[in-house]
């Protein structure tokens, strides 16, 4: 409450006063000077004592106001001080409730400005009336009095009326209009225009503290003095709610990394500003960057090197498309990125190339140099949809259509990419259905010896008895059901069918090899040993009799946990194969260092057989070395026979024996060959 001045200096204005007032001593209304910086009475008159229960003037004068002062009184009479200060002339007319000897007593009070010779700011206090309102009204004034609330009364014009100790405190001047008051005229006119008779909102206004954000009722009501109308408005701050709010919001629709908008961000404001630049008949872009590499850097220099690329590269987005809410951050290293200025092609595909560029120059990450590549796809609006959800989803096409023709690529979104998605989801749907109703069945195809040309073996040869369409080759559904994970399902129904016919074959006297193809897929599960040696030993079958034909792409990996799951397979029985020799990349001179027994050449080298003889030749002498016996697949014709016969291929499989055929016929063909197997 202001600086406390010296008693020897209190003494003086106390002096100063009891001459200067001397006239009103004797007045019938009870009056008194407080202090308002030292809480205290500096000058009373007699009719004072009664009010404040006091025995003497000098018991009143001598009285420390401050030793029980609540906050909130003590807050109005600073309030007065800084009202006083700033207008000599203002006046305020309130109800008091004094305490004289701990009976409440209210007055009617006066309080105006009075100012010491010194120039020190008092108030002087008048009793206009010993109140005898009702206890309701007494209340509720002394509530106004009070409460934090600030509760103000403007004329309709915009000029203030009335303002509560707790508003009085929060406006720069008393005088302060509507129109000063609040920061957006948009809550003015709102008011000015009064259509409605209340208005809530929480807006920005102007206080002493600086712009604050209050929440506000604002009620048409008619002023209790001149009857015109006004507006009671009632004001709470809601400041730091409103940062709490905002905060929480932002990281609703931001990215934490990188500081980008996030998913949600793009579903709402992305669509509006989509809608905007439609309605004004525009047109435009979105962008889906997938970055090609991202997960080997992850993966070999570890999350937090991840995290940095990914900062990195945000960072140059937000450099290139300087408005940083047109780039956005899906998660993981998809980015996405909205254009609403009209481009043409030429535009479009220029700024698509300065992005890759932009996204592919090296980065120092953990003192490495790190480079990744993007892959683009690009949906136009409207031409490719106008609804966010619908872009994202062709701009996401486009950009695996990028990744497909080679990564560090782009590609524009074209109906042929969502027709394509759909047939195959429609495809991966009926495939579901055709594995629960058992439509897969196993052909198989005679693998035969070159020497005696007598069936050795069979490979097992999925296909898919449709309702419909009848016979469906392997190339339609096998790599469906490799992208969507039914491999292994249908897998297992192919092993378990190639177990059954060779026990069948076994106990009709064929002592012959059956050949299963294992997707990477399958060969990737966890249980995949115990699952296949489950289905032998429950349906009589005969690991040793069994072969698994892998690709060479299960070996890439070169990892301990699949040469030991390949171990585990040859201790309990069965054999291992190289499916398709010769098109992936294994070096002949590493095939020792796995469990295998034999090697399949791709039948693209037997059918170009006379450019393909010396790898073949190679192949076969190799496999030879290292014990491994050979399967040539495709064969078709005699001379590619007669050829592999010179060469000592082991083993072949092909049109010209026969094509994959279904059990019966395979077995027919079993019973009339000479038995005498290989
Ligand atoms: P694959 O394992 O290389 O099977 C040999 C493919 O070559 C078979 O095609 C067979 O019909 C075909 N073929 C055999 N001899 C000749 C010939 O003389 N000329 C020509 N042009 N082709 C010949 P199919 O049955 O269409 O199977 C295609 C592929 O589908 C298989 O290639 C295999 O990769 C996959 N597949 C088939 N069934 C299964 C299965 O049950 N599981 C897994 N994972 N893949 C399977
Ligand atoms: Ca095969
Ligand atoms: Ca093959």
């Amino acid at each position: 409450m202001g600086s406390i001045t010296s008693a020897k200096s209190l003494e003086q204005d106390r002096a100063s006063l009891s001459q200067s007032l001397d006239i009103v001593e004797n007045i019938r209304y009870p009056l008194w000077v407080f202090d308002l910086d030292n809480a205290c009475v500096l000058w009373c008159n007699k009719s004072s004592l009664a009010v404040w229960g006091a025995d003497s003037k000098d018991e009143l004068l001598g009285r420390d106001m401050s030793a029980n002062m609540s906050l909130s009184v003590a807050k109005r009479l600073a309030q007065y001080k800084v009202d006083f200060t700033n207008n000599e002339n203002i006046q305020f007319k309130e109800i008091w409730t004094l305490h004289p000897n701990d009976e409440p007593t209210t007055f009617d009070m006066v309080f105006s400005c009075f100012k010491l010779d010194t120039g020190r700011v008092c108030m002087f206090c008048e009793v206009t009336n010993q109140s005898d309102r009702d206890p309701e009204s007494l209340r509720s004034a002394e509530a106004l009095l009070h409460t934090s609330v600030n509760i103000s009364l403007y004329a309709a014009s915009g000029e203030p009326l009335y303002r509560n100790p707790a508003a009085r405190s929060n406006v720069h001047a008393a005088s302060a209009t509507l129109e000063q008051h609040f920061s957006d005229q948009k809550i003015v006119n709102q008011l000015r225009n009064a259509v409605k008779d209340e208005v809530s909102a929480v807006t920005e206004v102007n206080t002493v503290n600086g712009p604050r954000w209050n929440d506000i009722t604002a009620r048409r009501c008619l002023d209790a003095v001149t009857g015109d109308a006004a507006w009671l408005i009632s004001e709470v701050d809601v400041s730091r709610l409103k940062a709490t709010e905002e905060q929480a919001q932002f990281l609703a629709e931001h990215d934490t990394l990188t500081r980008l908008p996030n998913r949600n961000y793009v579903s709402i404001y992305f669509q509006t500003r989509i809608d905007r630049h439609l309605s004004l008949g525009n047109s435009g872009e979105l962008i889906f960057i997938d970055l090609d590499n991202f997960k080997d850097v992850n993966d070999s220099l570890g999350h937090d090197a991840g995290d940095q690329l990914l900062i990195e590269v945000s960072e140059r987005l937000m450099q290139m498309f300087s408005n940083g809410n047109s780039v956005a951050r899906l998660g993981g290293d998809e980015f996405l990125i909205l254009l609403t200025s009209d481009h043409d092609q030429t535009d479009i595909e220029k700024t698509v190339s300065q992005l890759i560029h932009v996204i592919s120059k090296p980065m120092v990450i953990q003192e490495r140099e790190v480079q990744v590549t993007p892959s683009v796809g690009v949906a136009l609006f409207p031409a490719d949809g106008v609804n966010i959800r619908e872009l994202m989803r062709h701009a996401d096409l486009a950009m695996y259509h990028a990744k497909d023709i080679g990564k560090n690529n782009f590609s524009y979104f074209s109906k042929d990419l969502s027709d394509a998605v759909e047939s195959r989801m429609s495809l991966e749907a009926e495939l579901r259905s055709a594995l629960r109703n058992d439509e897969f069945v196993a052909y198989f195809q005679p693998r035969v010896d070159v020497g005696s040309n007598l069936i050795v073996g069979a490979e097992a040869l999925a296909r898919w008895h449709h309702p419909k369409r009848g016979m469906i080759a392997p190339n339609v559904f096998i790599p469906v059901c490799e992208e969507s994970g039914l491999i292994t399902e249908l897998g297992k129904v192919i092993f378990k069918q190639s177990v059954i016919a060779q026990r069948n074959w076994s106990e009709q006297g064929h002592d012959i090899r059956m050949s299963v193809n294992l997707s990477p897929l399958q060969f990737a599960e966890d249980e995949l040993v115990d699952e296949l040696i489950r289905i032998v030993e429950s349906n009589g079958g005969n690991a040793h009799r069994i072969e698994l034909e892998i690709t060479e792409s299960v070996l890439l990996g070169n990892d301990q946990y699949t040469i030991d799951k390949l171990h585990d397979l040859v201790a309990y029985g069965f054999q291992i194969s190289i499916d398709d020799f010769g098109t992936g990349y294994s070096n002949l001179a590493y095939l020792h260092r796995y469990p295998i027994k034999c090697l399949k050449i791709d039948r693209s080298f037997i059918q170009s057989m006379d450019t393909a003889k010396p790898i073949i030749e190679l192949i076969i002498s190799m496999a030879k070395l290292f014990g491994l016996y050979v399967v040539a697949e495709g064969v078709e014709e005699e001379q590619q026979l007669a050829l592999l016969r010179t060469y000592q291929c082991h083993e072949y499989q092909g049109f010209l024996f026969e094509k994959p055929i279904e059990l019966e016929l395979f077995t027919n063909i079993l019973c009339n060959q000479p038995k005498k197997a290989a």
